[in-house]
């Protein structure tokens, strides 16, 4: 078998067998492959698509080209997957949410990178929290405490790192058969049975068009379910914040405040978290009903069994003992909290969510390149929501900056993200769309 003959077959729309997907992947981690032919492989990939079952052999040989890591476990093993938004903390509550219902949730996330958050990032803002760990003490605490979140080792999914390298380079990133592989073969490589996956849609999601993440979704569904991985999706709303923080300190205080019922305002985070988990559950113990599960969710959340099982995790991962009773002294903070205040009365009819996140990544809270350090303290709260009434002068959010007084031209660009009119919108934002199973 030639390289150039897979790429001839996929330049002129004929389908690659199994065999040859296998062996592709084989050469490539073998460093067998020059980026000239990767290149032109994915472009031909990227222009002619994959098969339903190309991108099945393609996501499991990928899959296997690294450790795939097993469990011996008395209890399902689950996990959720976001396509990215801003302010999106579902994980760190999703995580101890289902640990206390019984299952198993071995994550492994990743850092932010453009204008969507990390889970990992967040994370990282806990002092002494250690998101490398090795594969030993990742199963030990999986199997301990029920749950842990934590960073991509080089042993998973190593085919990955090199395709994705490539199609960073060569504009083929954005193929909605090479997203799917590129997924479902990390997801799958960490053993798990069942999957529920957030495509987020709107003005802070990576896809802004129902239509392309309702394909998204059908698609990383049925290749997660076709490689024995039950898999469901839902569509959920991302064209506001999904909370009132963004900025990774910011988000895990938030969190905290929410797990311990002292903030009531993160409607939208608490409904996507709970209607994801609801449907991850059910996947797993169909003969429930789903008002059943819901009933359990809320009351393993209010009862705060969720917030103790997040705080055996931070503990066991290296994070304080007793984050649930220091959280707000042991964050890091900036010294300085701006208000940055309307112009003018009225309702909040739009939120530029994407600039929002890109004003983060401004001041130093996200990254624009993998390599780049961040400031994990800076960010925003209080921020409001779409259809809430301002008056001028009152805040539209809190800037959490280092500095006593912030430039004009960013208090200008943070209000430009705001569009203020005198009547509200019509109707109140759903933030779950659609289900994909
Ligand atoms: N996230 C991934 O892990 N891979 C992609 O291709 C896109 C988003």
């Amino acid at each position: 078998m030639l390289i150039q003959d897979l790429i001839r077959k996929k330049r002129d729309k004929e389908r690659l067998t199994s065999a040859e997907i296998r062996w592709f992947v084989k050469e490539l981690c073998k460093n067998e492959v020059e980026p000239a032919q990767i290149g032109a492989f994915l472009m031909a990939s990227w222009i002619n698509g994959l098969s339903e079952l190309e991108k099945v052999n393609l996501t499991t040989a990928m899959k296997n080209s690294g450790t795939v890591l097993k469990w011996e476990l008395k209890g399902p093993i689950v996990d959720k997957h976001s396509t990215g938004g801003v302010g999106d903390t579902v994980s760190l509550i999703l995580a101890p949410l289902m640990a206390s219902l019984g299952c198993f949730v071995p994550m492994i996330s990743g850092k932010g990178l453009g204008h969507t958050g990390g889970t990992l990032d967040k994370l990282s803002s806990i002092p002494g929290y250690k998101v490398e760990q090795s594969e030993t003490s990742f199963q030990k605490i999986v199997s301990q405490v029920g749950c842990a979140i934590v960073g991509q080792t080089s042993k998973l999914v190593p085919a990955d790192k090199i395709l994705y390298a490539t199609r960073d380079v060569t504009s083929t990133v954005d193929s909605i058969d090479l997203i799917t592989a590129s997924i479902i073969s990390k997801k799958l490589a960490s053993g798990i049975t069942n999957l529920i996956l957030d495509v987020k849609v709107g003005r802070g999601a990576l896809m802004t068009n129902v239509t392309r993440a309702k394909k998204l979704a059908k698609s990383l569904v049925s290749v997660s379910n076709a490689s024995n991985c039950k898999t469901r999706a839902l569509i959920t709303n991302m064209d506001d914040p999904l909370s009132s923080a963004i900025g990774n300190a910011l988000e895990v205080e938030t969190v905290v405040d929410v797990l311990l019922g002292k903030n009531k305002n993160e409607k939208a985070l608490l409904d996507t978290t709970i209607a994801l988990s609801v449907e991850l559950y059910s996947m797993v113990y169909p003969e429930k009903s789903k008002m059943e599960i819901k009933k359990k969710v809320c009351s393993l959340l209010d009862s705060g069994h969720v917030a103790e099982r997040f705080e055996n995790m931070v503990s066991a991962l290296g994070g304080p003992k007793d984050f649930l009773s220091t959280y707000k002294k042991v964050l890091p903070k900036t010294k300085y909290e701006i208000p940055v205040r309307a112009k003018k009365d009225g309702y909040i009819t739009q939120i530029d969510t994407k600039a929002l996140g890109n004003i983060l990544i401004k001041i130093g809270g996200g990254r624009q390149k993998a390599s780049d350090n961040l400031n994990l303290s800076v960010g925003f709260t209080k921020v409001v929501k779409s259809n809430e009434r301002v008056d001028a002068n009152e805040a539209l959010l809190m800037l959490h900056y280092p500095d006593k007084s912030l430039p004009s031209s960013l208090e200008e660009e943070i209000n430009n993200c705001f569009s203020i009119s005198e009547r509200d919108l019509a109707q109140p934002i759903n933030p779950i769309l659609e289900k994909i199973v």
